[in-house]
């Protein structure tokens, strides 16, 4: 039995989800996901009309260099795909787009009604009141507190000692260059990564 890390894990079940999606009938998205029914049933008609031929082969490619490098916390999920799935799209809330990601309802909360859309201050004043050094997190997702313990636990945030930093941006610069994009936020961009 391989020792597979929380952010290998984390990756991995995101990517069964879509590929779940990929194989469901948009009528019964709804019921497997009932947290995010409207994202899910989206999803899941796109890839019924064949509009996402493209998107599983990149996930396999994103999921084998994470499995690779295996990480504490998960990348964020490849832009291309974000985008072409609509995770980008302001036609679905917080809430069901944070489920389905499976951020921790604290976190999506913080995110959606304190409006709080980057790591900011206090969680700089966490990381000062922690006695460690640096922490990671997924891009895109913020955390309700860097003292989160869903958010640790599900793969998204870690605490994390300096030198550990050098493998997570190695890990960043191997997906861009296998997985070329165009989205212009998130060149090289999975991690959100601060050190004191
Ligand atoms: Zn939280």
């Amino acid at each position: 039995m391989y020792n597979v890390s929380k952010g290998t894990a984390s990756f991995s079940e995101l990517i069964s989800r879509i590929r779940e999606l990929s194989a469901l009938p948009p009528e019964d998205a709804g019921t497997r996901f009932p947290k995010s029914p409207r994202f899910a049933m989206h999803v899941a008609r796109l890839f019924q009309e064949d509009r996402l031929f493209d998107i599983l082969p990149r996930i396999e490619v994103q999921l084998r260099i994470v499995a690779k490098f295996s990480p504490p916390v998960r990348p964020a999920l490849d832009p291309y795909t974000s985008t072409q799935i609509g995770i980008f799209s302001k036609t679905f809330d917080d809430y069901e787009i944070g489920h389905f990601l499976e951020y921790p309802e604290c976190c999506i909360r913080s995110f959606s009604e304190r409006v709080r859309y980057s790591i900011d201050e206090d969680h700089m004043r966490e990381l000062r009141a922690s006695g460690m050094k640096a922490f990671v997190a997924t891009a895109g997702f913020i955390p309700c507190s860097l003292f989160c313990g869903e958010a640790q636990d599900r793969g998204l945030l870690s605490f994390i000692e300096p030198d550990q930093i050098v493998a997570i941006r190695a890990l960043e610069r191997a997906i861009a260059s296998e997985l070329p994009h165009f989205h212009p936020e998130y060149r090289e961009h999975y991690f959100e990564v601060r050190s004191v």
